[in-house]
């Protein structure tokens, strides 16, 4: 298989009899993780299939999304990979969940916000469509949890992004992200990155951008607050706009990072590289 070639992939799992292979060796998977196989008669069996040379084409045309040993079939590697993320139900667009209440408080006008998933996308909104922020977390990661809790696992993906993006990974692919600081609205700049492999833009605030800085973190720290798993949007720093367009030619944006009345300032230049810090 060609890397980024979703072509075959989709061409693989085009019909239904290969799902149900598939789906018979992910729960063969699920009930005994440490001995995954499945005998070639177990599996015709679950899949319902009486014509050997049926099944055997199937298999074939399954390829590298099983793995084939003297115990029978097992998902392989990429099998696993695409189930588990069918299994997070982000391809599932008619699934909802919430409202829940969510700390912070609108950025466009100050109300209470909720999150609620819906359209395939988990939102953070005030109950204006207008001024609502979509999270990319996935349904799996909502189910099962107390709000504390949730609000932590949401904020944890999240600010993750952040950092992905600045060390030039895309959080959907993996593949490399290049961007720039760009102007977004009026005087506004946040940094905008572009991935080749997947096309994923990813557009965020430069303090979210920042948030996993070491220089960033340390100084959190010692004010008492753990970045991993404090929503950014709670932090004023990490909202668009807050941050000051030192000068445009040579472009320098500084982010002030603020806690408990200490301010760490960081500077970046276009390619959104740090080019000086300042504690004040
Ligand atoms: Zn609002
Ligand atoms: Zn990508």
């Amino acid at each position: 298989m060609n890397g980024g070639d979703a072509t075959e992939v989709f061409e693989r799992v085009s019909h239904q009899t290969r799902v149900e292979i598939l789906d018979a060796l992910a729960s063969a998977q699920r009930d005994a993780p440490m001995d995954p196989w499945l005998e070639y008669t177990e599996l015709r069996e679950r899949v319902g299939i009486r014509d050997n040379g049926n099944l055997n084409y199937h298999l074939d045309q399954l390829g590298d999304l099983i793995l084939t040993g003297e115990a029978g079939y097992r998902l392989s590697r990429v099998g696993m990979g695409l189930i588990g993320t069918a299994s997070s139900g982000v391809l599932d667009t008619d699934w909802t969940w919430g409202p829940v209440d969510a700390p912070g408080e609108c950025r466009h006008c100050s109300g209470p916000l909720q999150l609620r998933y819906e359209d395939g996308v988990l939102w953070l909104t005030c109950g204006t469509d207008e001024h609502r922020t979509g999270l990319w977390v996935p349904p799996s990661l909502l189910e099962g949890h107390t709000e504390d809790e949730l609000v932590e696992r949401i904020a944890f993906l999240e600010n993750r992004w952040g950092e992905l993006t600045r060390r030039g990974i895309c959080s959907e692919c993996q593949g490399r992200v290049e961007g720039t600081l760009t102007r977004y609205e009026g005087e506004q700049y946040h940094y905008l990155g572009h991935c080749e492999r997947c096309g994923s833009q990813h557009g965020l605030p430069v303090g979210l951008y920042l948030l996993g800085h070491p220089d960033v973190q340390r100084f959190s720290y010692e004010h008492g607050v753990d970045l991993r798993s404090t929503p950014f949007w709670t932090l004023d720093w990490c909202r668009l706009g807050t941050e000051t367009a030192v000068s445009t030619d040579p472009l320098r944006i500084r982010v002030d990072v603020t806690h408990d009345g200490d301010t760490l300032s960081l500077t970046l230049d276009r390619e959104g590289d740090v080019v000086a810090t300042e504690r004040s």
